[in-house]
């Protein structure tokens, strides 16, 4: 059950068009991690409501109610989720707010941003990508179709709980694709509330499920079934490789949106006071809680001391605080271990000779006793080869190295096994061609850092994943393509002609 979002003592699983408790009867406490306070009682799946919704789905997909739906129709029902979601955008974001301590007015913008990625696959839902092949032979009709990929598991992280799933579920709908989705545990609300809003578009019962729970029990359920044919993942690199190993074992289609060890490239001729504002951002949006975050300032040694302590300065201004905190600018870490874990990296950078400027506590403030704050952190003096500079902490730190010329900053900055994003800034046009086609990653900002659009595809390259979200490769993660070939005037082949048998001859 939900108990703040949809009214106490409404199940939360949604299997074969019906909400229904787990089979165990079990159920996870949902807490904000801005101040402890319970915000639901979910109830939590176990293998046998998974086989359920797999088994829903997967009929779903014989009924062909979803995917044989014609184009213009499903383009309506997809176009309607995001009107539905903006209409309940406030309602949505308190509950994004609430379950991952954002800032409510950072998840309203969530909220707007996951409605436009509807808004976005209902448009490209309407294409016929139906392919006419020319085969230079008479008689012959030779057409590529594309299909829905038939079941498909989305498995999503805790940082944009409903944006992420957004990114995942349009296209996936808009393909005709029939889904189980399962997100992060720590912060099921909003998706809840997309599965319903999923339902009041009209789509037919059975082509959405949800199931929540632990990753390594529900996930890995969904990951090993047979019955799924595809899934779609965001989230670590660890899990991520995981999932590849165990969807081997059916050989299903996998596609991997990971983390990222972002740098974010400052040479001296760049406009020096956007770069500095836009490196607080990219480091600290969300307190440093997303994946293509700037973590890895590399500056210009032309670029004066003063840089770093103007950063440092305006770093020590952050205000933390909840969601509803008008004046906060920056929140809390999702948790309790994953506050650790950022301070385990931060002491971990420290002792390989980066130099603290500022953070590297949990702050001290009343207030904030009760959330899992940590201050945002500045470690300066990095070289080449720490593990802070290698391993993502996805926490509010931020490295800072220096380089000489362009081929070093290049060089540094693909020193990693990522490659999500990374930006530089420069006033140098043509500078800023060369570095944006050598970084190695799959979004580069020129002047600017974070921004991205539904049309234009987002993912990484190397150990930052497989396959794009977003634009038309979005949609074409969630479609097989067949070809069907289609001789009008069938006739023998000539290749093993009937004829009386000869004796003797070789056969
Ligand atoms: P995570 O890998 O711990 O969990 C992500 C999801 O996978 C959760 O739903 C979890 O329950 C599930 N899961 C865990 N173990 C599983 C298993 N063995 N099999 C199947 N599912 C399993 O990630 P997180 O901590 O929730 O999210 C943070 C990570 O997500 C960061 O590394 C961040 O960079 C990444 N991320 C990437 C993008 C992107 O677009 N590339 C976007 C957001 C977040």
């Amino acid at each position: 059950m939900l108990v703040s979002t949809l009214g106490g003592g409404v199940a939360t699983l949604f299997i074969d068009g019906q909400w229904v408790p787990a089979c165990g009867g079990r159920t996870r406490e949902i807490r904000c991690p801005a101040d402890g306070s319970l915000v639901a009682v979910v109830d939590e799946a176990g293998t046998a409501d998974v086989d359920a919704a797999v088994t829903a789905a997967s009929s779903s997909v014989g009924s062909g109610l979803w995917s044989n739906v014609p184009r213009a129709a499903r383009a309506e029902v997809v176009e309607r989720i995001g009107q539905i979601l903006l209409r309940d955008r406030d309602e949505l974001a308190r509950a994004e707010s609430a379950d991952t301590g954002k800032r409510y007015a950072e998840a309203q913008q969530d909220v707007e941003d996951s409605a436009a990625t509807f808004a976005y696959y209902a448009q490209l839902a309407l294409r016929d990508p139906t392919r006419d092949v020319p085969t230079g032979r008479d008689g012959i009709r030779s057409q590529v179709l594309a299909e829905p990929v038939g079941v498909c598991a989305l498995i999503t992280p805790w940082n944009y709980p409903l944006l992420q799933a957004s990114w995942k579920v349009a296209p996936a709908l808009a393909a005709g694709n029939s889904i189980v989705l399962k997100p992060s545990e720590l912060t099921p609300s909003t998706t809840v509330r997309l599965v319903a809003a999923v339902l009041e578009a009209g789509l037919p019962p059975g082509a959405v499920n949800l199931v929540l729970g632990a990753g390594a029990l529900v996930g890995a359920r969904l990951v090993e079934h047979p019955g799924v044919d595809m899934v779609s993942f965001t989230g670590g690199v660890q899990t991520g490789r995981a999932i590849m190993a165990a969807a081997s074992a059916t050989v299903k289609k996998i596609a991997l949106e990971l983390g990222g060890k972002n740098p974010n490239i400052v040479f001296a001729d760049a406009d020096l006071d956007a770069a500095l504002d836009n490196a607080l951002t990219a480091a600290f949006l969300d307190s440093g809680q997303v994946c293509s975050a700037g973590t890895r300032l590399l500056l210009d040694e032309q670029i004066g001391e003063e840089f770093v302590d103007e950063l440092v300065r305006r770093t020590e201004q952050i205000r933390l605080g909840g969601p509803f905190d008008a004046l906060a600018e920056a929140g809390p870490l999702i948790s309790a271990a994953h506050r650790q874990k950022v301070a385990a990296y931060v002491a971990t950078g420290i002792g390989e000779g980066a130099r603290l400027r500022t953070g590297g506590v949990v702050p001290d403030h009343p207030d904030l006793a009760h959330g899992w704050y940590y201050r945002p952190t500045v470690l300066d003096s990095c070289r080449p080869g720490m593990r802070i500079l290698a391993e993502e902490s996805f926490g509010p730190v931020l490295t800072v190295e220096r380089f000489v010329d362009e081929d070093e900053a290049v060089r540094r900055a693909n020193d990693t096994v990522y490659g999500l994003a990374g930006a530089v800034w420069t006033g140098d046009e043509a500078r800023a061609d060369r570095v944006a086609g050598a970084l190695r990653a799959g979004t580069v900002w020129i002047n600017d850092y974070h921004p991205y659009v539904p049309a234009a595809e987002w993912g990484g390259v190397r150990q930052s994943g497989i396959g794009r979200e977003l634009g038309p490769t979005g949609l074409g993660e969630y479609v097989e393509l067949k070809h069907v070939w289609r001789n009008l005037h069938p006739a023998p082949s000539g290749w093993f002609p009937e004829r009386a048998p000869r004796t003797g001859a070789p056969r």
